[in-house]
């Protein structure tokens, strides 16, 4: 979770009367951007994967190319479904899925994994009519994309614990599998700590019970294939694991294409057929979709199809290595550090780091890089700093390594800043018992964040005011929904 700065209240309630230049209008727009994280220096581990300007430059060429087109009718604009369509087969190629792998694009990672368990759903009920309550099985490092998707489509969730190393535990898989189980699913590698899971297991579990099994290679999908042919060890993980039925891989990270592109393949279309919807007695006419939305821009296929183009596997391939040499200078940076440690064996170059003595407390070394102008994606069980390292850093990651160990002994010199910043909130909230209190407080936040004022909330100022060994002194006027909520929660968890 980012923090962010505050905001001054919302400057436009009401469509103008008369319109405003053009020119004006960018120079208000580019005002606006001043406290977004800065990807542009380097500064953020996630969220925008960017190669260089000249390839951003054709991103946008390709993607103003088909603007205005609308990809909501595939006949009408067969150039678009023509770029869709090799993509698609780019992409299963790549992944090693033979002739009959199909496909479809999505506008992202999410959609991909929503339509991927919808299919399987649909799959189930066709062959299992009586089915009531379908289950999916997952490790607990799954993106948190199935857990949406399982919320939406009305499937349970059963997540499995890691093993040491973080990797999925086929054994834990296994030992849940019943006849409610519609779908298995993994990651290539999986985000929080960028390890690989054991898809061969997996796969054999998979094929020995008749399910299908999902490969969430949103993140890797794009990077694994040009580190195995360039002889990293990767062990198998796509279409060559007899047992994988479906796999998603996101062109819109290590693709480097524009946002709005993933791809989603299944081995052949006994599983892609579940993913259409099909309506033939709507007064607006006979409407057949393959993936969830409705009117869409041809924008990020366009883009996305200039970019694996452009690039080619040499230019994937150039790019991969040069990131790999230094996501290992990286790795040997950190490790360099004797009080942290890396989580697990990254296949990538995602790592996540955490300190070896819990007494020295990683979100106050977040705290610490963040007022260095880091971005840092704090994560939890355990507590660590996730970290992706791509070609804007690196230039850069010397001097994060450099902010790093001084971060550190910073923190071993005043332990007391666990107890403030965002550390304090967020050690707060590991240590309420009961999670759906900080759940409802999220959902407070939420509502104050989309409410009429569009408020962004300022955890880091909230917290200092609000922590109760500050002695309550914050004003329930200004910060109303916030005050409320933590004192609600430190109330019962005083027993009051
Ligand atoms: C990014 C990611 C997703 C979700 O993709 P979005 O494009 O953000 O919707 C799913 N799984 C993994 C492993 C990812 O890294």
């Amino acid at each position: 979770m980012n923090h962010t700065a505050p905001q001054t209240p919302l400057s436009v309630t009401k469509i103008p009367a008369s319109g405003t230049e053009k020119a004006e209008l960018l120079k208000k727009m580019a005002a606006l951007r001043q406290d977004d994280a800065r990807w542009q220096e380097g500064k953020t581990w996630s969220l925008v994967y960017h190669l260089d300007e000249d390839h951003t430059q054709l991103l946008k060429d390709a993607h103003n190319l088909f603007f205005s087109e609308n990809y909501l009718n595939p006949m009408a604009f067969p150039s678009i479904k023509r770029m869709e369509s090799e993509v698609v087969r780019m992409t299963a190629s790549l992944l090693h899925g033979d002739e009959s792998a199909v496909g479809a694009m999505t506008s992202g990672g999410t959609e991909s994994i929503f339509l991927a368990v919808y299919a399987a759903r649909e799959r189930a009920r066709k062959r299992k009519p009586w089915l009531r309550k379908p289950e999916m099985i997952v490790p607990a490092s799954i993106h948190v994309a199935f857990g949406k998707a399982a919320h939406y489509l009305g499937i349970r969730l059963i997540s499995t614990p890691l093993k040491a190393d973080f990797t999925a535990d086929p054994a834990a898989m296994a030992r849940r599998i019943s006849s409610r189980t519609i779908l298995l699913a993994a990651s290539a590698p999986q985000y929080p700590h960028g390890v690989l899971d054991p898809i061969a297991e997996i796969g054999q579990l998979a094929a020995r019970h008749q399910l299908p099994f999902h490969v969430d290679s949103c993140i890797g999908g794009f990077m694994l294939p040009w580190l195995e042919q360039q002889g990293y060890p990767v062990a198998p993980f796509d279409f060559r694991v007899p047992g994988v039925t479906s796999i998603s891989a996101d062109v819109h990270k290590f693709g480097y294409a524009a946002k709005g592109a993933s791809v989603l393949v299944y081995r052949n279309m006994d599983y892609f057929r579940h993913q259409f919807y099909i309506a033939t007695e709507w007064p607006g006419g006979i409407y057949a979709a393959t993936t969830f939305t409705g009117t869409r821009s041809g924008g990020p296929i366009a883009a996305a199809w200039a970019a694996i183009n452009h690039l080619g596997v040499a230019g994937y391939q150039q790019h991969a290595q040069e990131i790999m040499q230094h996501a290992q200078h990286y790795q040997e940076g950190i490790r360099a550090i004797p009080e942290l440690m890396i989580l697990g064996h990254p296949a990538m170059s995602i790592v996540a780091y955490t300190t070896r003595d819990k007494q020295l407390n990683i979100y106050a070394i977040a705290d610490q890089m963040e007022a260095k102008g880091w971005t840092v994606d704090r994560q939890q069980k355990p507590n660590c700093i996730h970290t992706t390292l791509m070609a804007k850093h690196i230039p850069l990651y010397p001097q994060y390594l450099k902010d790093l160990r001084a971060a550190v002994e910073t923190v071993k010199a005043h332990p007391e800043l666990a107890r403030s910043g965002t550390a304090a909130m967020y050690g707060m909230m590991a240590k309420v018992p009961f999670r759906g209190m900080v759940r409802k407080s999220i959902r407070k936040i939420m509502e104050g964040m989309y409410g009429p004022d569009g408020e962004m909330p300022d955890l880091e100022h909230m917290n200092a005011k609000n922590t109760p060994e500050a002695g309550e002194t914050d004003t329930p006027a200004k910060r109303g929904w916030w005050a409320q909520a933590r004192r609600s929660w430190w109330n019962r968890l005083r027993g009051k």
